[in-house]
């Protein structure tokens, strides 16, 4: 079988299973002040270290959570701390194409979330972001780094520099950003980051929310015990933690491998075109993670593409296949201004750590198969 589907959810690194069965063999609770707690505790802080790393921020700046929905929904509260005083935000701006925890607008009211244009590479449109900052008081503006579906990567340190000059607060969905091109907190002006373990070979369901200024906090999603700082209450999974802490470590590693996977992946893309001219590589303009390419084929519905990559034993994914396993047009793709026809289209293959030669040359020999199993006209059609 041949998975290249790691935006959805990257496979478990060796020496990330070796550490939480490490950690999954002792006993403790990292609150306990005994041996076995102060063990516990010890995986902790070192993982803490490592995911700060990951997130050029100070180790402090870590807190971990469930996962970025979680890091996402407790970064969009208009709640924040300043120096244990509150600081309200009255309005949230976000993009058209945020993940849909960041499209849930979290704990902001409806009426106080604002949504920012892309154009049609998916890049958000900086004029519309500066009106909108001109015209509200304060505000949290949320924008990913990287888009899941498309790879399409956000300007944001102009963004972020935009956000600064307003006084306003910045968040950013760095979740497909994490190991596949440097996150700067510092230059990208970002006050809070969500990173998510299983996006680089972690375990699923741990998390982290990255909050730069110790002065400022959004309060806490869930209270409790006081764990984790007070900024989240319950007790820790320590073996999680510690896988996370390893994929984190080894993420870095992969930065020094951007290029071979971007060669690999301009290899499958250029597979594609070459038998179906009139492909659309979507966001191709724009500058994209090295990693990932979305696609559709006229002709194609990408729920039938899918089945028949499964019965090849090649794991791809839908433009917009997040959770629920159906297949529904991308918003995303419709922000960008493509149709629905052509959204429905839209298939997303993601490379990563794992990824080798063998899994491209896969791929590209059932392309043509499917292609004439489904539409072979598509094999002549024009650009
Ligand atoms: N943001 C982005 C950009 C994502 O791709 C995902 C995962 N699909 C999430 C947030 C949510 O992450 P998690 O699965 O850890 O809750």
């Amino acid at each position: 079988p041949i998975y290249l589907d790691h935006n959805a959810g990257a496979p478990m690194r060796p020496t990330v299973r070796d550490a939480m069965i490490d950690a999954l063999n002792d006993t403790g609770n990292a609150s306990s002040v005994h041996g076995h707690g102060r063990k516990a505790r010890g995986r902790i802080e070192k993982a803490r270290q490592r995911v700060a790393r990951l997130c050029g921020a100070k180790t402090r700046a870590v807190t971990f959570v469930s996962g970025a929905t979680e890091a996402n929904m407790t970064a969009l509260t208009p709640i924040w701390q300043d120096q244990g005083a509150p600081l309200y935000l009255d309005k949230l701006i976000r993009s058209a194409v945020e993940h849909p925890s960041v499209l849930s607008g979290g704990r902001f009211a409806v009426k106080d979330q604002r949504v920012v244009p892309v154009d049609s590479n998916g890049i958000v449109d900086l004029e519309e972001l500066a009106k909108l900052l001109d015209s509200e008081d304060s505000c949290l503006v949320s924008i990913m780094a990287a888009n899941n579906e498309t790879g399409v990567i956000q300007p944001f340190a102009e963004i972020g520099a935009l956000v600064r000059e307003n006084d306003a607060l910045f968040h950013v969905d760095a979740v497909q950003a994490a190991g596949r091109m440097p996150i700067d907190m510092e230059a990208w002006h970002a006050d809070a980051v969500s990173v998510s373990a299983h996006k680089f070979g972690g375990p699923q369901g741990i998390g982290a929310l990255v909050v730069r200024s110790t002065a400022r906090v959004p309060a806490p999603l869930i209270n409790g015990g006081g764990q984790e700082n007070w900024r989240r209450s319950g007790t820790e999974n320590v073996a999680a933690i510690a896988g996370f802490g390893e994929a984190a470590e080894r993420a870095l590693d992969d930065l020094d491998c951007v290029e071979q996977i971007g060669a690999a992946r301009d290899r499958l893309e250029a597979g594609i075109q070459a038998l179906c001219p009139g492909a659309i590589v979507f966001g191709k303009d724009a500058p994209r993670l090295a990693n990932t390419t979305c696609f559709a084929v006229e002709g194609i519905p990408a729920e039938t593409a899918l089945i028949a990559f499964d019965l090849e034993h090649v794991s791809v994914s839908s433009g917009s296949a997040c959770s629920s396993g159906k297949v529904s047009a991308s918003h995303v793709l419709s922000a960008m201004g493509y149709s629905e026809e052509i959204a429905r289209g839209a298939i997303r293959v993601s490379l990563g750590w794992d990824t080798g030669t063998r899994h491209i040359d896969r791929f590209l020999e059932v392309w043509p198969k499917i292609i004439d199993r489904l539409n072979p006209q598509a094999r002549t059609r024009a650009a």
